[in-house]
This record gives structure tokens, C-alpha cells and sequence, in this order.
């Protein structure tokens, strides 16, 4: 069968891919350590289920509004409002099946053939293939480590042509844990308002933050920027519902049409049932979150210590998500016991995998070869265990 051309263009996503094969690996019996998963390892709270498992009884199973229901939609305006001073009516709101379905109705909404879109490295892996699905040019801005992978204004402005449409901004960030602070988005939202194009915000971290960090939405200094901004969100991360698929959007109200136009000759509504535990969710009680911060942070500080006493590895403090990012770099050229020369952050994932049954994401599917991504959305015991694992796997290396 000859499959259309944009597809050649694409690949799956290699972290749903590398989580997938350390499952398998599980599933065979081999005791792999994964360090892959992009979603936390707590339970979706209960208080969230039972209200599921309510809308089923009570029978809320058939087809609701495309755009998600006008009860959702208001619980994700209290939220926007509450949470980061942001004002929104119905029409500006557009819940879609994950985020990640969010941003893909953006890109089919947006953007088109000669368009560029601006995205810092690294990057979370399914940005420039929903460019690229739309017809669109990825432009990539390689930030560099010693300035904490964080785009500057001046980076941005030099990326921008007439043909740029969008710019995709990430704090936290997925797969560096960079978040930038109110002071570094207040100057990069002067360049997008100054050069006029739009941004499209994805803020799906933004709850799991450290060191009392405060996140701010780029959408909240004024009027010219927030009129350019697609705020992105969902449930995914904060509430532990990778599962559910709820990801929503905020954004001017043409735009929210069209994507709302698209997902019904589509996907048509959210999952019924998962709209009202979302509503639950936004609407209900948030002080799991606390006691899963608290855990994500003392992960945090632990996976960075082991890796940086690791020689020949280098990790920087994550702000925000559950990721770091090491540099593996210095070990790059050297060799394994079995004469593999390790060439780049694919050679040294497979190595890591295959021969020492750790899995972890090559940098290079973030547009970054020197590092390797480590989720630490898993136990302490695992990420100790984990960790020896790698440092006898680099200590092996000549
Ligand atoms: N954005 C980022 C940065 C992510 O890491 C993810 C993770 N899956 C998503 C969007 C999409 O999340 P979901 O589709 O599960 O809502
Ligand atoms: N976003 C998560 C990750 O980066 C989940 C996987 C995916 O959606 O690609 O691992």
C-alpha cells in the first residue's frame, strides 16, 4: 500500500516506544528498571474515581458536546482564574482527548505549509512531528546547559522570520525540568508581542514545582500577550490521569472554533464519563498534591546526587516535572566490555538497556544528543537500584 508522504515524515513517539519495550522486558520476567515513564506512579485519587464510576451508574455514557461540556469548561475557568489570574469565556475553551491531542488540534488548526514554528531544544518529542504533520517547518533553538536549557529573548528573536507562526514554549520543561521564572517570561513575551506571533504555551507541569517555585503563565502579563497565547493544560500529570485523556486548550475564540470544527469531524466529545471526573478533579480537593510534590522532590535531589558523584556525568537541579536530563557526553568515544564504541545517547540507552537492564530516553529524541532522560516517577528503591546499575555500566566502559 502506498501510505501518504506525511507519514515518511514522522516516527513514534520514542518515549511512549521506550516505555513500552521496558514493559515487555517486565512482562518476560527480566527485572529491566525503568526510568522511561513519562506519567507519576500514583494512583489517580480516589475521590476522582468515585465520581467516574458514579457518572457510569447513572448512566453518562452517551455522546456530550464536541468541545467538552459547558460544566467542564467552566470548572477549567474557575481554574484558570483562581490558579493563574487568567480570564476566559466558554468560547475561548476547547477540552480535547489528552493534551497531547490538544496541541495536534492547534498544529491542524494553525498551522500550514511555508510556516515555521520556533522550538527550543530540548524538547518534548511530539512538538516537531505535529509541525511537521501540519505542513509546517520546525525551527529549532538550541539552549545551551550553563544557561539551565532556557531559551533567551534575544535566541528567540533571532529565530523569528516573516514566516514564523508560533512559537512552542514548555515550563516546566519535559524532559529538562527547566522552568522559566515570571521575570524570564515577562521578556520573552516583550519579543513575541514585539515581533507579533503566537505562542502556544503548554503549562501541563505546572503544578509540580520545587524549592517553593512559583509558576506563572506567560498568558498573564496583559492583554498583548495574552490575546497571542494558546494556554495548553490537562489532567495527565497533576492529577495522575495519563489514562483518562483530558487535555484542554485556552485560547482566542476563532481558533477554539476551528479546532472545535475539526475534533468533530474527528474525535467528536471527550470520554463522558472522564469529563465529570475532570470537573471532580479541577473542582475538588488538592492536598494530595503537597504529599506528591514533596515525594517527587525528595526523588529529585536524590537521582541528581547519585549521578553527579558518577565521573564522567553531569546532571543540573530540575525546577519543575519529574525528569533530569544528565550529560553523558564525556563518556561519549569510549568503548563496552563487548568493543561497542559508545557513539551518542542512542548507543549508550541501548547499552544501558540491553546489557545492564536500565531504560532510560536517548536525548536525541529532545533534539539533544549529550544527555539521556530519567523519569523519577518511580519508587526510591528503584531509582537507588537504578542508579547503581548505570554507574557500574559507565564504570565498565574504556
Ligand atoms: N506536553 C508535555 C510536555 C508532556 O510531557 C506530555 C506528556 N505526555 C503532554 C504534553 C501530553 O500529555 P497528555 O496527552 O497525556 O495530556
Ligand atoms: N509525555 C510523556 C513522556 O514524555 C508520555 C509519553 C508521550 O506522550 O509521548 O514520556
Amino acid at each position: 500500500m502506498k501510505l501518504a508522504r506525511r507519514v515518511g515524515s514522522i516516527q513514534p513517539s520514542p518515549t511512549l516506544a521506550i516505555t513500552s519495550k521496558a514493559k515487555a522486558m517486565k512482562a518476560q520476567g527480566i527485572d529491566v528498571v525503568g526510568f522511561g515513564a513519562g506519567e507519576p506512579d500514583f494512583d489517580t485519587p480516589d475521590h476522582i474515581k468515585t465520581v467516574a464510576k458514579k457518572a457510569l451508574d447513572d448512566g453518562y455514557t452517551k455522546y456530550t458536546p464536541v468541545p467538552g461540556t459547558p460544566e467542564l469548561k467552566d470548572a477549567i475557568i474557575a481554574k484558570l482564574s483562581r490558579d493563574n489570574g487568567l480570564e476566559y469565556k466558554r468560547e475561548n475553551i476547547i477540552v480535547s482527548v489528552g493534551a497531547k491531542h490538544s496541541i495536534y488540534n492547534v498544529g491542524q488548526a494553525l498551522f500550514e505549509e511555508g510556516d515555521e514554528i520556533v522550538i527550543p531544544a530540548p524538547y518534548w518529542v511530539s512538538y516537531p512531528d505535529i509541525a511537521l504533520l501540519a505542513g509546517a517547518t520546525p525551527v529549532i533553538v538550541d539552549t545551551k546547559e550553563e544557561a539551565g536549557f532556557k531559551m533567551t529573548p534575544e535566541q528567540l528573536d533571532r529565530a523569528i522570520t516573516p514566516r514564523t507562526k508560533c512559537v512552542i514554549l514548555n515550563s516546566p520543561s519535559n524532559p529538562t525540568g527547566a522552568a522559566y521564572t515570571g521575570e524570564e517570561l515577562k521578556r520573552i513575551a516583550g519579543v513575541i508581542v514585539r515581533r507579533d506571533v503566537t505562542v502556544l504555551s503548554d503549562e501541563i507541569y505546572e503544578k509540580l514545582v520545587y524549592d517553593g517555585f512559583r509558576f506563572v503563565s506567560i498568558a498573564s502579563f496583559g492583554e498583548e500577550i495574552r490575546k497571542r497565547t494558546i494556554v495548553v493544560n490537562g489532567l495527565s500529570k497533576a492529577y495522575s490521569m495519563t489514562g483518562w485523556r483530558i487535555g484542554y486548550v485556552a485560547a482566542d475564540k476563532d481558533l477554539v472554533a476551528a479546532m472545535t470544527n475539526i475534533q468533530s469531524q474527528s474525535t467528536s466529545n471527550p470520554v463522558s464519563f472522564c469529563d465529570k471526573a475532570a470537573i471532580e478533579a479541577l473542582n475538588g480537593p488538592h492536598d494530595f498534591l503537597k504529599e506528591w510534590v514533596a515525594e517527587f522532590d525528595r526523588r529529585r535531589r536524590t537521582i541528581v546526587d547519585r549521578l553527579n558523584r558518577i565521573p564522567g556525568v553531569s546532571c543540573l537541579l530540575p525546577q519543575g516535572a519529574f525528569y533530569v536530563f544528565p550529560n553523558f557526553s564525556r563518556v561519549y568515544g569510549k568503548k563496552t566490555p563487548s568493543g561497542k564504541v559508545i557513539d551518542g545517547s542512542s548507543a549508550l540507552a541501548a547499552y544501558l538497556l540491553e546489557e545492564h537492564k536500565v531504560a532510560s530516553v536517548p536525548g536525541v529524541a529532545f533534539g539533544d544528543d549529550a544527555c539521556q532522560r530519567l523519569s523519577y516517577a518511580t519508587s526510591m528503591k528503584t531509582i537507588e537500584k537504578g542508579i547503581d546499575r548505570i554507574e557500574q555500566a559507565i564504570g565498565m566502559l574504556s
